[in-house]
C-alpha cells in the first residue's frame, strides 16, 4: 500500500509510521529523517539544508523531490511505502504523481495547540529518529531511546521561535494538499488528538488492515 501521512508537525506522523511499517510492511520515508541523517553526516546536501531546517523554512523544491524519486525507485519502496512530511508543497505533489501513484493519503487532524504541546515536550532519537514524549510518550530509562539505545535531544526545530514558524509554513504551503487529495478522492480524515494506541486502531479501521 502506498500511503501519504499528511498534517501539521508535531501531529503524530512519524509516530503512527514507526506502527504501521510493521502492519503492512512497507518502509517508512520521511524527508525530515532524511535531511537530519544529511546534516548529522555532514554531507554536501547536510551542508546546504541546515540552516534551512533549523530555522522551520522548507528545503526547495527541486532538492527534495529529486530526494524523493531517488528513494522511491529502491527496491523495498516498490510495493508499497508511507511517505512521512512529503509532499509539502502542491509542486511537490505534482510531481509525485508523475512517479507514483498513491493509494490513500491520511490527514492527521490536530488543533495548533495539540502541535505547540507535543512538539515542545518531543524528544527525537540522535542515531535513529524514533521521537518520545516527556510527558505522554516517556522512554524506558530518561534520554534513552528504547529502540536502539541512542542519545534522545531536543530538536532546534521543537524549540518555540521555530514551532510558530512551522506552523505558519504549513498553513500557507502544506495545509492546501488537503482539499487537493480530496478531489482526487483520496483523503481519509485521522483524529490525531487521541493517544497513540487509539490512532493505531482508527488507522486499522480506516483502512481495513
Ligand atoms: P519534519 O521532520 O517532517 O518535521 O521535517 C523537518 C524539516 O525538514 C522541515 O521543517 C523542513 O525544513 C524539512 N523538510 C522535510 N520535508 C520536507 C519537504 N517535503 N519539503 C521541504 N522541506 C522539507
Amino acid at each position: 500500500m502506498k500511503l501519504i501521512f499528511l498534517g501539521p508537525p508535531g501531529a503524530g506522523k512519524g509516530t503512527l509510521a514507526a506502527k504501521a511499517v510493521e502492519i503492512l510492511t512497507v518502509p517508512h520515508i520521511s524527508t525530515g529523517n532524511i535531511f537530519r541523517a544529511a546534516i548529522a553526516a555532514k554531507s554536501p546536501l547536510g551542508l546546504k539544508v541546515k540552516e534551512i531546517l533549523d530555522s522551520g523554512k522548507l528545503v526547495d523544491d527541486e532538492t527534495t523531490i529529486g530526494l524523493v524519486r531517488e528513494r522511491l525507485a529502491q527496491d523495498d519502496a516498490r510495493a508499497g511505502y508511507i511517505l512521512d512530511g512529503f509532499p509539502r508543497t502542491i509542486p511537490q505533489a505534482e510531481a509525485l504523481s508523475g512517479f507514483s501513484a498513491v493509494d490513500k493519503v491520511l490527514n492527521f487532524d490536530i488543533p495548533d495547540s495539540g502541535v505547540v504541546e507535543r512538539l515542545s515536550g518531543r524528544r527525537t532519537c540522535k542515531k535513529c529518529g524514533v521521537n518520545f514524549h516527556i510527558l505522554f510518550n516517556k522512554p524506558e530509562r530518561e534520554g534513552i531511546c528504547d529502540a536502539c539505545g541512542g542519545e534522545l535531544y531536543t530538536r532546534d526545530d521543537d524549540k518555540a521561535e521555530a514551532i510558530r514558524k512551522r506552523l505558519q509554513v504549513y498553513r500557507d504551503q502544506t495545509a492546501p494538499l488537503i482539499d487537493f487529495y480530496r478531489e482526487k478522492g483520496l483523503l481519509i480524515d485521522v483524529d490525531a488528538r487521541p493517544g497513540i494506541d487509539e490512532v493505531v486502531e482508527n488507522f486499522r479501521k480506516s483502512l481495513g488492515v
